[in-house]
C-alpha cells in the first residue's frame, strides 16, 4: 500500500522544469520561460548574417542580421554627424551563438551560475544569439570603463537614448526593469521602427513575449494613427453680386 502511494504522490508532485547550462549546473525554468530572469532566444540562421564595417566597431567583428544593417549604418552616419557624440559611438558586441555564449558564460568556473547571470545571460537565453542585439561603447572611453552610470552619463549615451529608437532600436534592460536582469545602458535590440520596416515583423516575433511582459525603456513605440472628428466645414458665404459676364475657363 505504502509503495503505492509513494507512487502516486511523485506522479502528482510538480515537475520543475530546467535548463542545462555548464556541465554540473543548471538553472530552473520559471513557468514564463526564464532562467535567472532571461527569457529564452535561438540562434539566428548563418545565412541572415553579416558583418558590419570595421570603422563602426571595436575588437571582435560585429555581426548582426542583414534586416538589421541599414538602420544599424544610419544611426552611426546621425551618431557621427552630430557634434555632441563625434564619432565616438562603436559596436562593441553584436551577435554571439549559443555555443559562444556557452564558453563565456561556463569560464566562470569559481562564482555560482546564479552569480554569473546577473551579468551574463546564460546560453540560450541571451537577445545576442538572435542577431538583433548589441552592445554600444563610446571610444575612447576617456576614463570611463564600460559600466553602467558612468556610460549613460556620456553624451554619446545620452544621443543614443534621445536618437536610438528612431532608428528602430530600444533598450532592453532598463534600470529597475521588473525581468530582474541589471541595467545595461549600452545593450540595444532592433525591432524596426515601424511594423511594416523590411525585416521588422520577424524581429518583433523574436522578441514579442519580451516586449509584452518587460517593455523596453526607451522603447520603439507603435504608430498609432488617432482618428478624430473632421473639422467642421467653413459656413458658405454667399459671392457678391456679379457686374459683368465672364466666360467661365
Ligand atoms: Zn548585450
Amino acid at each position: 500500500m505504502l509503495h503505492r502511494i509513494v507512487a502516486l504522490v511523485l506522479v502528482l508532485a510538480p515537475t520543475v522544469a530546467e535548463a542545462q547550462l555548464c556541465e554540473g549546473q543548471s538553472a530552473a525554468i520559471a513557468p514564463d520561460g526564464r532562467a535567472f530572469g532571461h527569457l529564452p532566444y535561438g540562434d539566428a540562421p548563418e545565412s541572415e548574417l553579416v558583418t558590419l564595417p570595421s570603422e563602426y566597431s571595436v575588437g571582435n567583428p560585429c555581426v548582426v542580421r542583414a534586416d538589421m544593417l541599414p538602420d544599424l549604418l544610419r544611426l552611426f552616419a546621425a551618431a557621427q554627424g552630430d557634434p555632441s557624440v563625434m564619432g565616438q559611438l562603436r559596436a562593441l558586441s553584436c551577435q554571439r551563438s549559443i555555443a559562444r555564449q556557452r564558453s563565456v558564460f561556463c569560464r566562470g568556473e569559481t562564482s555560482s551560475a546564479a552569480d554569473r547571470a546577473i551579468s551574463v545571460a546564460p546560453p540560450g537565453y541571451s537577445e545576442h544569439s538572435t542577431g538583433y542585439a548589441l552592445d554600444f561603447a563610446v571610444r575612447p572611453a576617456n576614463g570611463c570603463p564600460d559600466a553602467e552610470a558612468c556610460m549613460a552619463a556620456t553624451p554619446a549615451a545620452r544621443w543614443l537614448r534621445l536618437n536610438a529608437p528612431r532608428f528602430g532600436f530600444e533598450q532592453s534592460f532598463p534600470g529597475g526593469n521588473k525581468q530582474h536582469v541589471k541595467w545595461e545602458p549600452w545593450h540595444w535590440r532592433w525591432v524596426g521602427a515601424s511594423g511594416s520596416a523590411r525585416g521588422a515583423p520577424k524581429a518583433r516575433f523574436v522578441f514579442a513575449r519580451a516586449r509584452r511582459l518587460y517593455p523596453a525603456d526607451p522603447g520603439v513605440v507603435p504608430l498609432v494613427v488617432k482618428f478624430s472628428a473632421p473639422p467642421p466645414l467653413p459656413t458658405p458665404v454667399a459671392p457678391p453680386p456679379s457686374r459683368s459676364k465672364k466666360k467661365r475657363r
